[in-house]
């Protein structure tokens, strides 16, 4: 047990004495000095974002931590990936694994050090190798698709990602189902400067060979084309020509076959050329705006390459659908299916978003924290009942512990028809003038009593006048913390409608790939009713990730970023502080403490400390139990610090841990 022995710090925080925010972060502070990046909360592991790489990742690495039980070593994802693949194997628990953390702090990097510890390490053979390759190719696609340079990470995810890998009854791979939540679509239109377009558009035009960027009629410079405007074409340290090689191996590894990979790069090279459509607003002799588009070469030239008439596509496009083409659009992406049908162990890594408050909060960062409210209310409810459920087995009596139940915030969102989605949707669908405005003050009635809802107009009623909050804004009281979200576009982000009429004209595309985007365009769906809303779907997506969690043993990495610069060793504590508490690391800890801070089985323990006392060293015929009787009593440890279980012991506070460890390195 490395524990305490020699150890930076402490490796638990659970060991944290005295117990509040300050300490818990020069506690980490120190440890990422020293480069130990991880950090435990009892079962789950922190992780500060190391900005270098360090050589603790190897194949030497891997076998240590196979061959070891997760206290045994340093904190390290590694165990934490052991632990989850070794139970689901072992004990046929299918597992979980979530990482939060803001952007940039390394969930990425986690979940795939994760994927390489369990394909390491989870058998060998010509299929199950296959499988390993596959999930692992995953990522370099998804990547592509989905990863763009912003200012706070140059290989940001601008998506949630959830990934299921399957295992047969021996614990061999046999695929995986990956859904993603949230993807910002709106950054192909619009990314500020300095922040680049998804990767892809990058990639194609300075990895394709001549040919491909002819038959695709690009040019390799990115300076042509106004949606990869402005921003930096390059970014430090990434080679786009060498990813652009990797996404198409990739590619071939998961299955898409040659001719799909060209249809997926013609709608890429579709979009760019779509980007450069001028349009021009011209006045009709009514008066109406209505819009032209300024240069029909490339309209043709689109029609050509995915076999529309050009006519129709212009007519499409200069309908209202442009304004839409520029929305943010938040929605559940479809599930993509691999594996086969026998009977399955399955282990989930989920990499998502974790609490957002950004300058301007719109539509997306409540979305993303309700997400991130609903997980913090799994985690606490799980790990309260594996403590009162240990206490159970052990024959302890459980102690209440003072936890704040985020249920009521939950409520507030998601209540059926009192929650502010169902009131959102309501707003949505009633005929009639609806805006925003009309949105944001039926909440205000709803909810002028509500503990954890405030806007100016409550807060005037109460005669608190806060300047900082907006006349459009309404505030939600967050388990990490207020959020002010400004209500502008939350009902067109909501209905997240693409106009018909463009849908229509490129469902008659030739093109097999194209058309297959555009199911709704479908005329026989056009008498069907309107697709469920953002809101809606996203709501749906929570709760079945949920239900997901809750039949799954969760394993918690809490990602840190540990400064703004994407800088090695640079350590702000103002930062990391409210990192910790949009992660809850105090309450996790309190919670993990849950009366007693300490527990072993007596035999281990009696292993350690048994040199303490006379009667059980050098000799010690008697039980384990009795043994651990003996040194305690020994050494005066008073009772009250002290539970005995069937087989464990509980130690109420660190500092009675401590002072046994500083008595048994007087002795040795
Ligand atoms: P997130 O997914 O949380 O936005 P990433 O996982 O993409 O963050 O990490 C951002 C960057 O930080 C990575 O591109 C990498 O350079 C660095 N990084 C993150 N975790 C590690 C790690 N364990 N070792 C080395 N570098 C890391
Ligand atoms: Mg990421």
């Amino acid at each position: 047990m490395t524990l305490l022995e020699g150890s930076i710090g402490v490796e638990d925080l659970v060991l944290l004495e005295p117990l509040e925010q300050e300490s818990l972060i020069k506690n980490l502070q120190l440890r990422y000095e020293n480069r130990e990046i991880y950090t435990y909360i009892g079962n789950v592991l922190v992780s500060v974002n190391p900005y270098q790489q360090l050589p603790i990742y190897g194949p030497e690495f891997i076998a240590r931590y196979w061959d070891h039980t997760f206290y045994e070593l340093k904190p390290h994802v590694y165990a934490l990936a052991n632990v989850a693949y070794q139970s689901l194997r072992d004990q046929d628990q299918d597992q979980c694994i979530l990482i939060t953390g803001e952007s940039g702090a390394g969930k990425t990097e986690a979940s795939k050090l994760v994927m390489t510890y369990v394909a390491a390490v989870c058998g060998e053979g010509e299929r199950v190798n296959s499988v390993k390759e596959q999930l692992l190719q995953s990522n370099p696609v998804l990547e592509a698709f989905g990863n763009a340079k912003t200012i706070r990470n140059n290989n940001s995810s601008r998506f949630g990602k959830y990934m299921d890998i399957e295992f047969d009854f021996k614990g061999s791979p046999l695929g995986g189902v990956i859904t993603n939540y949230l993807l910002e679509k709106s950054r192909v239109v619009k990314h500020f400067e300095g922040e680049r377009n998804f990767h892809i558009f990058y990639q194609l035009l300075a990895g394709a060979d001549p040919q491909l960027l002819k038959a695709l009629k690009l040019e390799r410079d990115t300076d042509g084309y106004a949606y990869l405007n402005p921003g930096a074409s390059r970014v430090d340290g990434m080679d786009d020509t060498a990813n652009f090689k990797t996404l198409q191996s990739a590619m071939t590894v998961i299955g898409f076959s040659k001719e799909e990979i060209r249809q997926v790069l013609e709608v890429v090279a579709l979009v760019l050329k779509l980007g450069n459509v001028e349009l021009a607003d011209e006045f009709q002799a009514n008066g109406i705006p209505a819009s032209g588009i300024r240069d029909g070469r490339g309209i043709q030239e689109i029609g050509e390459m995915v076999g529309l008439n050009s006519v129709e596509l212009e007519r499409a496009l200069c309908s209202r659908t442009v304004e839409t083409a520029k929305e943010k659009v938040v929605t559940a992406l479809n599930v993509v299916q691999v594996g086969t049908g026998e009977k399955r162990k399955v282990m989930g890594v989920l990499d998502i978003y974790g609490f957002e408050i950004l300058e301007d909060n719109s539509f997306e960062q409540f979305v993303i924290n309700y997400c991130n409210e609903k997980l913090q209310q799994v985690f606490i409810e799980i790990t309260l009942k594996e403590e009162q459920e240990e206490y159970k087995r052990e024959g302890i009596p459980w102690v209440k512990v003072d936890y704040f139940d985020n249920g009521i915030i939950c409520n507030l969102i998601e209540h059926n028809q009192q929650g502010i989605l169902a009131m959102l949707d309501e707003e949505c669908l009633r005929p009639g003038v609806v805006s925003d405005s009309t949105f944001l003050a039926k909440l205000n009635q709803v909810f002028s009593k509500h503990g954890h809802y405030e806007s100016k107009v409550t807060q005037n009623a109460q005669h608190q006048y806060d300047h900082s909050m907006g006349l459009s804004c309404f505030r939600i009281c967050h388990y990490a913390g207020k959020v002010t979200y400004n209500v502008n576009s939350f009902i067109d982000k909501n209905n997240d409608l693409l106009f018909r009429d463009l849908s229509q004209a490129m469902w008659k595309a030739q093109h097999p790939l194209l058309r297959s985007l555009f199911p709704e365009g479908d005329p026989k769906q056009a008498s069907l009713k309107r697709p469920p809303t953002a809101g809606v779907q996203f709501k749906g997506s929570v709760a079945i990730l949920m239900k997901n969690l809750y039949s799954k043993k969760p394993n918690y990495i809490r990602c840190i970023k540990p400064n703004e610069h994407q800088q090695r060793g640079e350590f702000s504590s103002e930062l990391v502080a409210v990192q910790a508490r949009y992660l809850g690391l105090l309450e996790n800890v309190r919670v993990r403490r849950a009366g007693y801070a300490y527990r072993q089985t007596y035999e281990s323990f009696l292993e350690r400390y048994r040199l303490l006392s006379r009667s059980t060293w050098p000799r010690w015929d008697g039980g384990d139990r009795e043994g651990v009787e003996k040194v305690l009593g020994e050494l005066s440890v008073s009772s009250e610090e002290l539970a005995f279980g069937k087989t464990k012991i509980f130690i109420r506070s660190p500092k009675t841990l401590f002072y046994l460890e500083d008595q048994r390195r007087l002795r040795i």
